[in-house]
């Protein structure tokens, strides 16, 4: 067989579906093991969406739609960028399609020729790193510790950037660290990005889902020529319970940019189903409550978690301020030999504590980190306890 694409074989398979399939299995063949690993909302799409989402086939919402998302589900991301952050969007600069996701690599494939190089703040998000990747660019990690809570710095971007720097990808609330940047964080970020001329790659799909009191700003929010520069990626996966609906969206700041992109998924993908559309834009324009009842939960479980996890002997985390993440740190537990398997990386704690503690968390090496493994508050508060006491158990036994 003549060989295939370079680019594409040198993929590695997504760390987080990894492990929530093999959870999954570990479920369907009847182990009681309890996951935290991909992050996606526990509860339901709330009705009124899903009754939108019926009312549209049922009204025959069943044919093609243009490329770029229906023009009432466009005019609806544009509705909600306004009441949110004051931003004007007008529909045609944006692209609605099958989830953030699909957004982001329509997005990198726009912007990208060979050799680009994207800056990528570490801990990231495992598909910018094989999306850059795949698209012809070049990811360029800058590291941010623990002592700066995961955020890069000013000076940090600037010394990163070459002459061949085309983007920043800027994730905030960050998966996986919980992060969030302050107004102030961000300006100083974004003023070095309009100086050198780069992209922002904003993902706020997050922004929904911030606690404590953590205030949220949308970057492209901060004056006209970062907004010029940015190109906001969000959804309806994360605050509206909705990830199988596969519903994204990229507010373009360059009208031309949103033109390519458009062009391009024209031809990958077209217009993504109706009738998710036009749940989209229910989401978007219909009551807002919901958003903020999930949101408390969160915060709730995060405040449970949080102390729980720091009063375990040999592990630690900081208090994440969004998203629904905690990156716990295992650096004391390298060494010891846990549930029979001497613990040399998070690969080999995370391998450990699923098959012998029965509980799947996501080793962060695939996020840039090393000695961190991420939880995901995104289930119930009963599965909370239980992961935790057998966390427990798992480091007590052993
Ligand atoms: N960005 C981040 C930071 C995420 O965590 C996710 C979760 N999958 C996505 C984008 C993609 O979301 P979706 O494709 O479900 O809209
Ligand atoms: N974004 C979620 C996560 O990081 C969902 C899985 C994925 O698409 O990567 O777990």
């Amino acid at each position: 067989m003549k060989e295939l694409s370079r680019i594409y074989s040198s993929v590695a398979p997504s760390a987080t579906l990894s492990v929530d399939a093999k959870f999954k299995q570990m479920k369907a063949d009847g182990i009681p093991v309890v996951g935290f690993g991909a992050g996606e909302p526990d509860f339901d799409t709330p009705d009124h969406i899903k009754q939108a989402g019926i009312r549209a086939i049922e009204n025959g919402m069943t044919k093609y739609t243009p490329a770029a998302g229906t023009v009432p589900v466009r005019k609806a991301v544009a509705r909600r960028l306004k009441e949110d952050f004051g931003l004007d969007y007008d529909y045609t600069s944006i692209i609605v399609s099958s989830g953030a996701k699909a957004c982001l690599f329509a997005v990198f494939s726009a912007l990208l020729n060979p050799g680009d190089e994207v800056i990528l703040p570490a801990p990231y998000w495992v598909s910018y790193y094989e999306q850059i990747k795949m698209t012809g660019g070049t990811p360029v990690e800058v590291f941010a510790p623990a002592s700066q809570h995961f955020k890069i710095t000013a000076q940090q971007l600037e010394a990163a950037i070459t002459d061949r720097t085309k983007a920043l990808v800027l994730n905030n609330p960050c998966n996986p660290t919980g992060m969030v940047y302050t107004k102030e964080e961000l300006k100083a970020l974004a003023d070095i990005c309009v100086r050198h001329d780069l992209y922002i790659i904003a993902d706020e799909i997050y922004y929904c889902l911030v606690y404590g009191g953590a205030d949220f700003v949308s970057v492209a929010s901060l004056g006209e020529e970062i907004k010029n520069h940015t190109i906001v990626i969000n959804g309806v996966s994360k605050a509206y319970a909705m990830t199988g609906w596969r519903c994204g969206y990229a507010a373009c700041g360059d009208r031309q940019l949103a033109k390519v992109i458009s062009n391009s998924i024209s031809h990958m993908i077209g217009g993504i189903g109706a009738m998710n559309q036009a749940a989209m834009e229910e989401a978007l324009l219909g009551p807002q409550d919901s958003v903020e009842e999930m949101r408390r939960v969160f915060e709730e479980r995060r405040d449970y978690m949080v102390p729980r996890v720091n009063s375990i002997e040999g592990v630690s985390c900081l208090k994440p301020d969004g998203a629904f993440y905690l990156m716990m740190n295992i650096e004391k537990l390298i060494g010891r030999t846990l549930g029979g398997t001497e613990i040399r990386t998070a690969g080999d704690f995370a391998m450990a504590f699923l098959e012998k503690g029965l509980v799947a968390v996501v080793p962060c090496d695939a996020f840039g980190i090393s000695g961190y493994v991420r939880w995901t508050y995104a289930t119930s508060m009963d599965n909370i306890k239980e992961g935790l006491d057998r966390l427990e158990r798992f480091l007590g036994e052993s």
